[in-house]
């Protein structure tokens, strides 16, 4: 995947602060479009990695991007922020806001690098905030940068001259999903600009202007605001769908047929409309919980946001319930665990279903035998092969040695291979062929008719 940068534009000097999942991506993709980037980390080893061509993360087309831009001088890797943000045109903030105990955002990434970009710039520079922050965080954030400028003559500037610099401070959200993280942003369906200022929108818009690709220019609250708002729509449409599918399976209709009859109503989309054990990853169950935390902060209860977090936090454990009444224990059954990732395509595992399962299931004594295609590093680190409590955990290589004479099946990943499962192989392998599909990834005739116990989300 590329985009060819047309010669007339502007070549910027870019900082990106944070190479995550949003930050590496961002900073890659602005090298592709011929923008001169610096990827800044805190991580010597990940920084050390990206220099040598790899990607600390599993993205398609990312590694290939890294390497051709890396080679052809556009992009660099640092732990050295004050050499990256001192040139710096304009530096994406990229760092994680992970949630806190009450459901806030934890700010204290972004106020870290919003300090070091104040003791460190020596001349005019737009700061761009890409990381998700509640509504009215980038007016603080200018506020703070502003704060810990050097004052004038307390500081001169590397060239002797003494400093009376311009920094503003931009609100552009990432929408990126991972998994599709380098298409979803050389090919975005939009890009949300939120400036108080025509400076600033100039230069994001100039920097934009390679991508080829609509931008809708907001106030910096309204930009904040879009981000969570979409979110947290999608999440509340993840919720409702699976609330409707466990409605679904107490009157004996199929979610299915239901979704597909909706799908075509094009007010309703067709798109979000599956059923399964409920959202994970980095960005839902966060932004939902830092969404509704900000409106109480505010006097306002945003129910609907509640609802969907509450149905969520329910749908993750709902095959584990099932599958307690119909077995009398899980003490000793070999556990065959298919999927450990949040979604496909990544080896997140941030809020997956399987971290909620997984230690349900140990703690009754199941002997587990877990394949990911790519997720079992990341998995190892929290669960260590062996023993792990009253039960085990063991990494296999393939979904054969995990399904090989196991007394019960869970799938919490829809990977592809796993949905390529023919009927008959779990009959044929498994000591008793029970499974749990958490994702709906298989007919419930055809498995009936292989002779497979079969449960799955809301049919
Ligand atoms: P991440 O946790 O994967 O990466 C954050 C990176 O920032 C890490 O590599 C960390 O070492 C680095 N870092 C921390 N402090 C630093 C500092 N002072 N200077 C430089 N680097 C520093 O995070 P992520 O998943 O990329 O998410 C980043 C933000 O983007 C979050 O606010 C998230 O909500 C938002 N977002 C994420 C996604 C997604 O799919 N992951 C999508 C849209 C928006």
């Amino acid at each position: 995947m590329s985009i060819e940068c047309e010669s007339e534009n502007t070549s910027f000097k870019i900082a990106v602060a944070g190479t995550g999942y949003v930050g590496l991506v961002a900073g890659v993709c602005f090298a592709e479009v011929g923008h001169q980037v610096t990827c800044v980390d805190i991580d010597k080893d990940k920084v050390q990695l990206m220099k040598s061509g790899v990607s600390p993360i599993y993205e398609a087309d990312l590694e290939e991007l890294m390497q051709k831009n890396y080679a052809a001088g556009r992009l660099e890797y640092t732990t050295d922020y004050k050499s990256a943000y001192r040139e710096a045109d304009a530096i994406f903030i990229g760092v994680g806001t992970p949630e806190q105990p009450d459901g806030s955002a934890n700010l204290s990434y972004i106020a870290t690098v919003a300090r070091q970009i104040a003791e460190t710039i020596e001349k005019d520079c737009l700061v761009v905030v890409k990381s998700t922050v509640p509504v009215g965080t980038n007016d603080k954030v200018q506020q703070f940068i502003h704060d810990f400028l050097p004052r004038e003559g307390e500081k001169t500037t590397s060239n002797g001259a003494g400093r009376s610099i311009r920094v503003e401070v931009a609100s552009n959200p990432e929408f990126l999903a991972q998994g599709t993280a380098v298409r979803d942003t050389l090919q975005a369906a939009r890009i949300i600009i939120g400036t108080d200022s025509k400076w600033a929108e100039d230069i994001l818009m100039k920097i934009y202007e390679p991508f080829n690709i609509p931008i809708v220019s907001v106030q910096r609250r309204s930009a904040e605001m879009i981000k969570y708002a979409s979110n947290d729509f999608l999440a509340l449409k993840i919720s409702y769908m699976n609330d409707i599918a466990n409605l679904c399976e107490l009157v004996g209709a199929d979610i299915e047929d239901v979704a597909r009859g909706m799908s075509f109503d094009e007010r309703i989309g067709s798109k979000f409309l599956n059923a399964g054990i409920g959202y994970g990853g980095s960005c839902f169950p966060k932004d939902t919980k830092a969404l509704e935390y900000l409106a109480r902060q505010h006097g306002y209860e945003l129910k609907t946001v509640k609802a969907a977090i509450d149905v969520n936090t329910d749908q993750k454990t709902i095959l584990y319930k099932k599958a307690s009444k119909r077995l009398i224990t899980f003490n000793g059954l070999k556990v065959a665990v298919l999927g450990l990732t949040f979604k496909p395509g990544t080896d997140d595992l941030r809020e997956a279903a399987s971290l909620e399962n997984v230690p349900l299931l140990l703690d009754q004594g199941a002997e587990i035998y877990a394949y990911d295609p790519v997720g079992k590093s990341n998995f190892s680190k929290k669960y260590p092969e062996g023993r792990n409590g009253k039960g085990s955990i063991k990494y296999v290589e393939n979904i054969q040695e995990a399904l090989d004479g196991a007394n019960v099946c869970f799938v919490y990943t829809e990977w592809g291979e796993i949905r390529e499962i023919k009927p008959e192989v779990y009959k044929e392998l498994m000591r008793t062929p029970l499974v749990y599909d958490g994702r709906n990834l298989y007919g419930i005739q055809e498995m009936e008719e292989a002779g497979v116990e079969y449960y799955s989300i809301g049919r």
